[in-house]
């Protein structure tokens, strides 16, 4: 089966949220003071997370990607990746993660089936990065990292949220640390919705900068959503995501599922389809039709976004 939208797109890829909650509290993302836990009957259950999962299988999506809020403070996580590992194995399974549990997660999500890992750390300055996060500890993501490469994770992606004032001052001591390492650094403009949308005013920076950089230095190849150019005699590469200057809306392949249960066909838009309560062809149908209405493209520049929801109750 192949899941299309109304333009004729094949969507392929699924963002599972799996939880609002987080242990970091980016500014950008995050109200200050976090967010209230809600009961357990208001987010997907293990059980639902895994059956979305399957009936998206069914309908021909082949990338899952788990999100939050943090996936790795979910409850049952292991399990989560157990059973989507278990339904089939072309699934490409990863999770976005701000690394702060890699330590001890790395090793059982690698034995759980996990295949990739989008690690976020938007400084690699100790004092940014704790201005950034409002808590976080530098040293505790930079030991994830490791954590997960001695799993034996490879093809890491960091992302970065370019935010001016905050990290621009080291973009290029961040571009430098591809040198040694083999991971893909991939810079991304900040977008003004939930959290960011007053921060957006004062801290809004382009890409165009750090492109024209590397596209005098290295050849760009491109990766899904990112142009990606990797410097003669680096191990690593530096991906460039701009959903402000340069949107990616034609090419877009993803459906999203918010951890309440809400399909969302376009991240920016405020239609989102209830799958609560949905089972088998129900609930397949109702994932067949959220493809089917996916916008064309957001107006992110022109109009600003449609969706009321935070960052964390999304998954980026
Ligand atoms: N907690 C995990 C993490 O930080 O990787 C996963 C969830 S987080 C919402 C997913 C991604 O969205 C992160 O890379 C984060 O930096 C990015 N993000 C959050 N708010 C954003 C915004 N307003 N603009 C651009 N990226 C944003
Ligand atoms: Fe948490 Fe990720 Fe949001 Fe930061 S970006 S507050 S780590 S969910």
């Amino acid at each position: 089966m192949n899941l299309t939208d109304h333009y004729g797109r094949s969507i392929k890829y699924l963002r599972l949220s799996v939880t609002d909650l987080c242990n970091l509290r980016c500014i950008y993302c995050m109200p200050e003071n976090g967010v209230s836990k809600r009961s357990h009957s208001e987010i997907l259950s293990i059980e639902e997370l895994t059956e979305i999962a399957r009936a998206s299988y069914a309908l021909g999506i082949r990338k899952i990607r788990l999100t939050g809020g943090e996936p790795l403070v979910r409850r049952g996580i292991l399990t989560l990746c157990r059973n989507i590992r278990s339904i089939a194995d072309d699934i490409e399974l990863s999770l976005t993660t701000n690394g702060i549990l890699l330590n001890e997660m790395a090793q059982p999500l690698k034995e759980a089936g996990v295949d990739r890992l989008n690690i976020s750390l938007d400084s690699f300055n100790a004092a940014t990065y704790k201005t950034i996060t409002r808590v976080g500890d530098l040293s505790n993501a930079l030991s994830g990292i490791k954590a997960a490469q001695n799993a034996g994770f490879d093809n890491i992606k960091i992302n970065i949220v370019l935010l001016d004032g905050f990290n621009s001052g080291e973009i290029y001591d961040i571009i430098r640390f591809t040198k040694d390492h083999a991971v893909q650094l991939r810079f991304i403009e900040l977008m003004p919705l939930g959290e960011a949308k007053a921060l957006y005013q004062e801290r809004f920076q382009t890409i165009a900068e750090i492109e024209e950089y590397l596209r005098q230095n290295a050849r760009m190849t491109v990766d899904g959503v990112a142009r990606v150019y990797r410097l003669p005699a680096h191990k690593g590469s530096v991906g460039l995501i701009s959903p402000m200057s340069r949107d990616f809306c034609p090419t877009c392949d993803k459906i999203r599922v918010t951890c309440d249960g809400r399909l969302k066909p376009c991240l920016h838009s405020d239609e989102e389809i209830d799958l609560r309560d949905l089972h088998g062809e129900d609930l397949k149908a109702a994932i067949i039709r959220g493809a089917h209405h996916k916008p064309f493209r957001h107006h992110l520049p022109s109009g600003g976004t449609d969706t009321n929801r935070d960052m964390n109750e999304i998954g980026g």
